[in-house]
């Protein structure tokens, strides 16, 4: 009922539907949800709390009478999975697609994707481009590719928008304890974590990185594909360059919308709050009138010796606040 009166309703990617006919109540869902998404409402298992659910699947697995199916789209807002053969080849010749883009919303298969579009790419004839492949992310998708493309000696190129790598894990709150399951990927053989810190993890692919050498173009954004006689032009924020081939493995995530001002390059300007605590004794600006901007004010503001400016379009409060959830902005109000 609560998440309900909030409209916290729609989970944000991947999640569980669970079949009512199917469920027997067993709970074992329940208990294997790190997130507390879910709860038992009449005897049957029910995502309660569907924007806790963060979609590792530990329910599906845990679910002795496979009721669960995880799944994308919901009613509300629907889904399009991009078409993408068993190759990771899209219907676009030489374009091919891995990880949480093409559906599928898991660290470890994600990784593997990347990996196994390399071995497809390795099977296309050569050509005259600057590279083999251009590989568009650094999250887990991105970063199997790359060890692909080294142990099939492709002459590749990796753009990542953000300043790190590692995508939405790059993203995850601080500390957060990633599930995952052993998968072998190229080069480096096991990546052997069930349950593993964020910190971990980061650790984990920066020393992989380091030993391979494998270099990654940050802060460089794909911002357009064109199709060539035998290939594509791949531009980017800082360059173009000429491919055989391209790997989409951008996520499902998005781009922030920037505000185009001097000085928005900063690294103190990020767009997405991952932990209130690090602003503590500082002032922040936050732009913004919706919930996202309403909720990250009010959560750094609650940080001991933290002061908070909200700049948002309108004259007035209710002008401004207008998008975000009443019950945000009576918080919002009570806080000023
Ligand atoms: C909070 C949270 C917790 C999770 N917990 C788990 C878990 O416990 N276990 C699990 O298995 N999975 C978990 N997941 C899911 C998992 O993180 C994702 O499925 C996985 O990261 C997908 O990998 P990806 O490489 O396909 O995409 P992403 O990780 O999203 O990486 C995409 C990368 O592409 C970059 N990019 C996007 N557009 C462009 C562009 N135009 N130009 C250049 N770069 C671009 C992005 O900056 C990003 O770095 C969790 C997800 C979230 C959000
Ligand atoms: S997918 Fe993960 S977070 Fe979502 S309900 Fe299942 S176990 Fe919980």
């Amino acid at each position: 009922k609560e998440a309900f009166a909030q409209g916290l309703t729609e989970p944000a990617s991947l999640h569980p539907i669970i079949d009512p006919v199917r469920c027997l109540g067993s709970g074992s869902c329940i208990k294997a949800c790190p997130e507390q998404a879910l709860g038992m409402i009449k005897g049957k298992a029910v995502l309660i709390n569907p924007t806790y659910c963060i979609g590792h699947g530990a329910c599906a697995a845990a679910c002795p009478q496979d009721a669960i199916t995880l799944v994308f789209g919901t009613e509300k807002r629907g889904m399009d999975i991009p078409q993408v053969d068993p190759t990771f080849e899209t219907n676009v010749k030489g374009l091919f697609i891995a990880g949480e883009l093409g559906g599928m919303g898991l660290i470890r298969k994600s990784a593997s994707q990347g990996a196994q579009a390399m071995d497809s790419i390795a099977k296309l004839k050569g050509s005259a481009n600057d590279y083999d492949v251009v590989i568009v992310g650094a999250g887990p998708a991105g970063l199997g590719a790359a060890l692909g493309a080294i142990q099939h000696k492709l002459r590749y190129l990796i753009v990542e928008q953000e300043v790190s790598l590692g995508g939405a894990i790059f993203q995850y709150p601080r500390n957060k304890v990633a599930m995952t399951a052993p998968v072998k990927l190229p080069v480096i053989g096991e990546m052997h974590f069930k349950e593993v810190s964020k910190e971990r993890l980061l650790e984990f692919w920066l020393d992989i990185i380091e030993k391979t050498s494998i270099q990654i173009n940050y802060n460089e954004r794909m911002e357009n594909v064109t199709p060539t006689d035998n290939g594509f032009i791949v531009k980017t924020s800082k360059g173009e360059y000429t491919t055989r081939s391209v790997l989409l493995a951008i996520g499902r995530r998005g781009t922030p919308r920037k505000l185009g001002v001097p000085g928005e390059e900063l690294p103190k300007v990020v767009y997405r709050l991952i932990d209130p605590e690090q602003y503590r004794n500082m002032h922040v600006i936050v732009v913004g009138g919706g919930d996202s901007a309403v909720e990250a004010a009010m959560a750094v503001a609650t940080e001991p010796g933290t002061t908070v400016s909200l700049c948002a379009r309108g004259d007035e409060f209710g002008a401004a606040f207008g998008g975000a959830k009443p019950k945000n902005r009576d918080k919002l109000k009570a806080m000023i």
